[in-house]
């Protein structure tokens, strides 16, 4: 890295995942901190006691530095958790700093944290944005000791960025069980309130006026399959390529900016 030079974001993006490299633990996070692509600090979780990569950084730094900076962070920030935490939250702490823009690598899927911390910038009038797809599948891979991050197993729940030109998603159905079905989620318009569901030819069923799983008895009395299905908040979908002995139920519970969040069920064809 060399301090005089200015990096492109991509670049930039890359030092953030060379910093996450060097943390010995789960979960790795590294960030940088810049002005006109002119790196002023670096952080990764480890490298000062239990404090977290973005603290490292900014705290390198003098409070003229840290104002109207971007800070290029490969997880997402974390919130307070609790009243009283010693440390304040890495979010709390951008905003304090008048940090002017936060780039994000992966969302942080821990069910507390939720998209708190993404939020919390943006109410805060800090430009967020993310990592390209390519470097942010790496960071996914890297981040977490779980494995495949685009691996969905039997039934759960999930909170995906569907940003650029979305995620592509296999579905198991155990983890011992070798059959899978391949779903992509793409084309989010919040706005609008919906998202595409994507999967093979004719694969895809909208379980039209159901709510809840248990209400699906039978996949095949729903109509009118095909590649895709425009999902708009709690609806339930049903997914079956062809010659499957399996089908997974899909539901979209709810749409954010960038990101979504769903259920997932899979069952077996009888
Ligand atoms: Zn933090």
């Amino acid at each position: 890295m060399d301090a005089s030079r200015a990096y492109s974001k991509t670049d930039l993006m890359r030092l953030a995942i060379e910093e996450h490299l060097k943390c010995t633990q789960f979960p790795r996070v590294g960030a940088v901190v810049t002005k006109d692509g002119i790196v002023l600090s670096t952080g990764h979780r480890g490298e000062r006691g239990n404090l977290h990569a973005e603290r490292i950084a900014l705290e390198k730094l003098s409070e003229e530095d840290c104002r109207g900076a971007t800070v290029y962070t490969t997880l997402e920030p974390c919130v307070a958790l609790h009243d009283g935490q010693t440390v304040g939250s890495c979010a709390e702490l951008l905003v304090e700093s008048g940090v002017a823009e936060v780039v994000i690598g992966v969302l942080d899927p821990n069910a507390t944290i939720y998209s708190q911390g993404y939020r919390k910038l943006l109410e805060n009038n800090i430009a967020v944005s993310f990592f390209n797809r390519k470097l942010r599948a790496a960071v996914e891979e890297e981040t977490f000791d779980v494995g495949r991050v685009d691996k969905l197993v039997g039934s759960g729940k999930r909170r995906v960025p569907v940003v650029h030109s979305g995620i592509e998603l296999t579905v198991h159905f155990s983890e011992s069980d070798t059959r899978t079905i391949p779903i992509s989620w793409r084309t989010l318009q919040p706005m609008h309130g919906f998202v595409d569901l994507g999967s093979r030819n004719g694969a895809i069923r909208v379980a039209a006026g159901v709510r809840d799983f248990g209400d699906v008895t039978d996949p095949k009395v729903f109509r009118f399959p095909s590649h895709y299905a425009r999902m708009t908040q709690g609806m339930i979908a049903i997914v079956q390529p062809e010659g499957c002995t399996f089908y997974v139920l899909i539901q979209l519970l709810q749409l954010f900016d960038s990101d979504i969040l769903f259920r997932w069920e899979c069952r077996n064809d009888r």
